[in-house]
């Protein structure tokens, strides 16, 4: 029985894992609070411990399970299982993560970056399955996206494909932390719509509660929600012109508003996207929540064998 794997999603408050089934369900998990260990040499060695730990409450024997997928917030060279650069874990710079793990751990391990992770997760257990293209973006602090063309993850020659949120939109506008200027990210990041929001509401407000007023009706809540829905929708139209894809997923803490914001996220694809592209694409709100990302590690672990096309 090698049908287990170990899901870990890194991000830059917690780092969780989760023992995953082969159907998918996540039968037991844990936590590390990511900022009291981020240099590398301390964030392994408790990576380390809390993996032994959870496979010793399970009693499970480590070659009962099949390997460990791990999801990072960042640049990752899946070929030679480095990771390249994390921008919000300090001191994360071209770390041989993989082989350090392998060695002390004696497991099968593979690395991700942590929005194609998620993508992986929806596209084989959640709101993609079935589908041989998709676009599945992630709506937070950061705005990301994994691509599935042509039934596999397409990472890209240099693996930084996907990066929807720093397309630039506008020649003029705020400087983006990638360098670049007017980056969608900069209009629909969580930080663009708190601000707007609190500019709307004269305090400072957060999205949640922006969201709970649009539920009672709040007609600058719904409105604020709708214009949203169309700066994404204007984001997005670039993608579906360009790659005809019939789904997009949209997760992240953002698209829990969906009742107030795809509608208009729809609407303004369908206004401005060309026809054919328009008319068969779906929009629809991510299944797994924070689970994506843990998930998707069975997708990564499917092939045992390394360098499997
Ligand atoms: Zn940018």
């Amino acid at each position: 029985m090698r049908d287990i794997i170990l899901g870990i999603d890194v991000g830059g408050t917690n780092i969780k894992l989760g023992l995953v089934n082969p159907g998918g369900q996540i039968f037991s998990r844990s936590r590390i609070v990511t900022k009291d260990h981020t240099a590398p040499k301390e964030l392994i060695k408790a990576l380390i411990g809390e993996i032994t730990n959870l496979l010793k409450i399970n009693q499970l024997e480590k070659k009962q399970v099949k390997g460990i997928g791990i999801g990072l917030p960042g640049l990752i060279d899946v070929e030679k299982g480095i990771v390249k650069l994390l921008p919000n874990i300090a001191g994360w710079r071209d770390v041989p993560l993989e082989k350090i793990l392998r060695q002390s751990l004696d497991m099968e391990i593979r690395l991700e970056n942590d929005v194609n992770m998620i993508t992986l997760g929806e596209w084989r257990f959640g709101a993609g399955q079935g589908r041989k293209d998709l676009v599945c973006m992630t709506l937070g602090t950061g705005v990301g996206a994994g691509l599935i063309l042509n039934d596999a993850l397409y990472r890209g020659e240099g693996f930084a494909a996907g990066e929807i949120g720093h397309m630039p939109l506008n020649e003029t506008g705020v400087v983006c932390s990638c360098g670049g200027v007017g980056c969608f990210e900069r209009y629909v990041g969580n930080a663009a719509l708190e601000k707007e929001a609190s500019r709307i509401f004269n305090r400072s407000i957060k999205l949640e509660e922006v969201s709970q007023l649009a539920a009672k009706g709040e007609k600058r809540a719904l409105a604020f929600w709708h214009e949203a829905g169309v700066r994404i929708g204007n984001g997005l139209t670039a993608t579906v012109n360009l790659l005809n894809p019939r789904l997009i997923i949209i997760g992240g803490g953002v698209s829990n508003s969906h009742r107030f914001l795809f509608p208009a996220i729809r609407e303004t694809i369908k206004a401005r996207a060309m026809s054919v592209q328009g008319s068969m694409v779906r929009v629809v709100r991510a299944k797994l929540g924070s689970d994506a990302g843990i998930i998707g590690a069975c997708v990564l672990l499917e092939n045992e064998s390394r360098h499997d096309g």
